[in-house]
């Protein structure tokens, strides 16, 4: 089971400290950012799973990270922004952001909002417990394992990042830019080599033949596309 990976921007050292031991508590993964330029780096080197974004940093607005992140991911942020400030939330939602939460907030909360952001962050195609299924391959958003025929499938981060990237976007072709910028980040290199490596190795543990694959298809000289049934 893989914990998702959380990033916390935020400069009040009190706050971050906070969300990260609550986060921590409950089977997240946290890092912590003190500043956009350091967010920045750190969401290109490694997507995580979900940002947790301060609009007030000390060294630009907060909406600009989504603005940036927003050119190539969907990944969910929850904007934290200070009571009163409405029309800063407004612009937040409408630059893409997903949810917000107003300082001073509660354990509950926060968890609240990050699980629903979680879940909804993309829930086309899904079951009603939060499972795409595709012949015997089944997807367990919730639980954050793969199991083919019920058995487990053991996988790394990354593996784990594409085929549900793949799987959140059932039946569309996703282009080789797209999946490399949403799991390796806005500055992956954008030789496809590494991508071909992790879908051979994906495709060792998912197909009965990989030479001829029935769950991850190649579209040749565009990207992949996960079969829907
Ligand atoms: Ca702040």
């Amino acid at each position: 089971m893989l914990k998702p990976k959380i990033l916390i921007v935020e400069d009040e050292i009190n706050i971050s400290n906070f969300i990260s031991a609550t986060l921590n508590a409950n089977n997240y993964m946290s890092e912590i950012a003190k500043n956009g330029k350091q967010a920045e780096v750190m969401i290109s080197a490694s997507v995580p799973d979900l940002i947790l974004l301060d609009l007030g940093l000390p060294d630009m607005d907060g909406t600009e990270i989504i603005k940036s992140v927003r050119a190539w991911s969907n990944v969910p942020i929850i904007v934290v922004s200070a009571r009163g400030l409405e029309q800063e939330k407004v612009e937040a939602l409408d630059l893409g952001a997903d949810d917000y939460i107003t300082k001073p907030f509660g354990t509950s909360e926060l968890l609240a909002r990050i699980r629903t952001a979680l879940r909804h962050s993309s829930s086309k195609g899904r079951t009603a417990d939060n499972k795409i299924i595709v012949k015997d391959l089944q997807i367990d958003f919730d639980k954050r394992i793969i199991t083919l025929k019920g058995n487990i499938i053991h996988l790394t981060q990354i593996e784990y990042k594409i085929i549900t990237l793949l799987g959140e976007n059932l039946g569309k072709v996703l282009t080789y830019d797209y999946i490399l910028k949403n799991v390796w980040g806005p500055y992956a290199n954008s030789d496809n080599q590494i991508l071909r490596v992790n879908m051979a190795n994906i495709r060792r543990k998912l197909e009965e033949n990989p030479a001829e694959p029935v769950y991850i298809l190649t579209e040749v000289g565009v990207g992949y596309r996960m079969v829907e049934l």
